[in-house]
């Protein structure tokens, strides 16, 4: 049994965030991740790292402050993953948010977001619109704005450079491993047991501080704790649809107001497709597996064809579906909409001293949540701790950019193409995958006739980046899950390389392949 200072429970960003400002303050940290890293709600988001404009209709300036500052911080430390995003909203006479009050909307955001280094907006009329945009509908358009928000591809990279961070810092970080009963004697947290759901070997560990990052799950980790506790999380469902780009398709995102309901939504240019979301529906279904309903899949493509007629889109042009549960305060009453964004970090003294749960927040700002989180636990141990620098520390892969751009093209094997794929996947990063195909010239070679993806980026994520799956390869590694044939054609050859790496017979590498085959398969949407 091995000691802690401090347990994390959940590797989504909120955990991953909080393991790494720990461990950099000097905290000894164990992750307890009952699936891979990444693997609930902060894989399914709409990848923005925004302000949150809808949020000014709810007066939550002070979160649209906060967020508007986070979101620099993140361009630094991240820069890498954490892109600029220029968002259109195009106005028509029939919306419910008229010219006048989008532009004070605008001005607001403008002065939140002064001396973060982003452009101010600008208001622009329909001729304008129409040329930036040439797919949108004409009918009915009489103004639009634009304005700077950010974005980040692969929410699921950022959760992962946070846990190597950590693991740099000290911290332990063990997926594939659910937390099964906390112990509680004299109302102080005790033993932790833990299961490895891979090989379903058991274990125990104390710690004198719990963080309970569980998400959508807070509630079920609650109740390993206790019999009967309070219930924090009333979850809202969002889904998304992943197509090409259509003809007419825009540059920009675009940020339309919903005909049938009123509610914002999203049509954003992402990873070579467009992201089109969301929805927000109160849920109280199992959180095992959730998926877009054909209902809100009709929604997002009838919303999408009425502001670019030219789409046309259809079941069949969507490449897959994701939908999540957002992990918000419990709330019985109002529209979904109204549910504050805000995060809370609440100590549930009721059940032990010591334990702590994170309810709510954004992927925009998990890095303060954790900060104020590592603050409590300071003071929880008794500690002075290190002060927080989680705020101009890069991440492993924000900086060194440069020199990863040279080594890979030393290697004289990637594509233009490759090269940009992989400097977005691992920022600095490469620099140890050109290292690897040195050491190991039998990865030193592409997988694809394309020359973008390397032989050496599977093993680098079995021994570099805490991969034990396929599925957690294509689809938290090396990224190709998330395209558009949600990266089919490299199944087989990824398979061989991780079965050579991980010693896999014949037999466990078909399990692996069919899993991925079903998890892949479990976003389609059938006609
Ligand atoms: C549709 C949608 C769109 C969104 N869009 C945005 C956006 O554009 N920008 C933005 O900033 N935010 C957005 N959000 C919000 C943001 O995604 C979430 O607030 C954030 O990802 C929550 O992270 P988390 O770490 O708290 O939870 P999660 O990511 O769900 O992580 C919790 C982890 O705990 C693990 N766990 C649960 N039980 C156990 C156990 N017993 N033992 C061990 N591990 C356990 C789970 O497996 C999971 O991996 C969106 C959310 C949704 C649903």
């Amino acid at each position: 049994m091995k000691e802690f200072d401090l347990a994390v429970i959940g590797a989504g960003i909120n955990g991953a965030g909080i393991a790494r400002d720990a461990a950099m303050r000097g905290i000894s940290v164990v992750v307890l991740e009952q699936n891979d890293l990444c693997s609930g709600t902060s894989a399914v988001s709409s990848r923005l790292i925004h302000g949150g404009l809808r949020y000014l209709e709810h007066f939550e300036i002070p979160l649209v402050y906060e967020s508007l500052h986070e979101r620099r911080y993140l361009r630094q430390i991240a820069a890498h993953l954490v892109k600029p995003l220029r968002i259109t909203i195009p106005i028509y006479e029939s919306a419910k948010r008229g010219p006048l009050l989008i532009r004070l909307g605008m001005i607001v955001y403008d002065i939140l977001s002064m001396g973060k280094r982003m452009p101010g907006h600008d208001m622009l009329d329909a001729d304008e619109l129409l040329e930036a945009a040439p797919g949108l509908r004409r009918e009915g358009l009489c103004a639009g704005a634009r304005y700077y928000d950010a974005q980040v591809t692969f929410a699921e990279r950022l959760v992962l450079e946070n846990l190597l961070a950590a693991r740099a810092a000290g911290a332990s970080i063990r997926t594939y491993c659910r937390a099964r009963k906390i112990g509680v004697k004299a109302g102080c947290i005790d033993e932790i047991l833990f299961e490895d759901t891979i090989t379903g070997e058991q274990g125990s560990l104390t710690a004198s501080v719990v963080v309970n990052a569980a998400g959508p799950w807070v509630d079920q980790v609650l109740g390993i704790a206790a019999d009967n506790p309070k219930q924090l999380i009333g979850g809202t469902k969002g889904s998304h649809i992943v197509v090409g780009r259509f003809e007419g398709a825009p540059v920009d995102a675009f940020y339309i107001e919903a005909e049938a309901d009123a509610r914002p939504l999203f049509i954003i240019p992402w990873n070579d497709q467009l992201l089109i979301g969301t929805t927000d529906i109160r849920y109280k279904d199992s959180l095992q597996e959730v998926r877009a309903s054909r209902a809100e899949v009709d929604y997002l493509l009838a919303e999408t064809n009425r502001v670019f007629p030219s789409a046309r889109l259809a079941v069949g042009d969507i490449h897959y579906a994701y939908a999540g549960i957002r992990p918000l305060p419990h709330r019985v009453k109002g529209p979904e909409s109204a549910i504050s964004r805000k995060h809370v970090i609440k100590k549930n003294k009721a059940i032990a001293k010591g334990l702590i749960s994170v309810v709510g927040g954004k992927l925009t700002t998990y890095r303060h949540l954790a900060e104020q989180t590592v603050d409590r636990v300071g003071k929880m141990l008794q500690r002075r701790t290190a002060p927080c620098r989680s705020f101009d520390t890069p991440l492993p892969g924000g900086w060194g950019f440069d020199a990863a751009k040279d080594e890979l093209q030393s290697l004289a094997i990637l594509s233009e193409q490759g090269l940009e794929r992989l400097l977005s996947i691992y920022g600095g990063r490469a620099t140890q995958i050109v290292e690897l195909c040195r050491r190991k010239p039998a990865l030193n070679r592409c997988i694809d006739a394309e020359q973008t993806v390397l032989a050496a980026e599977v093993v680098f994520g079995i021994r570099d980046e805490m991969a034990r799956t396929l599925s957690d390869l294509v689809y938290r590694r090396l990224m190709l899950g998330l395209n558009a044939d949600q990266g089919r054609r490299h199944y087989n050859k990824i398979a061989a390389i991780a079965a050579a790496e991980l010693a896999w017979d014949e037999r466990r590498m078909t399990d692996e392949l069919n899993a991925l085959q079903q998890y892949s398969d479990s976003f389609r949407v059938v006609e």
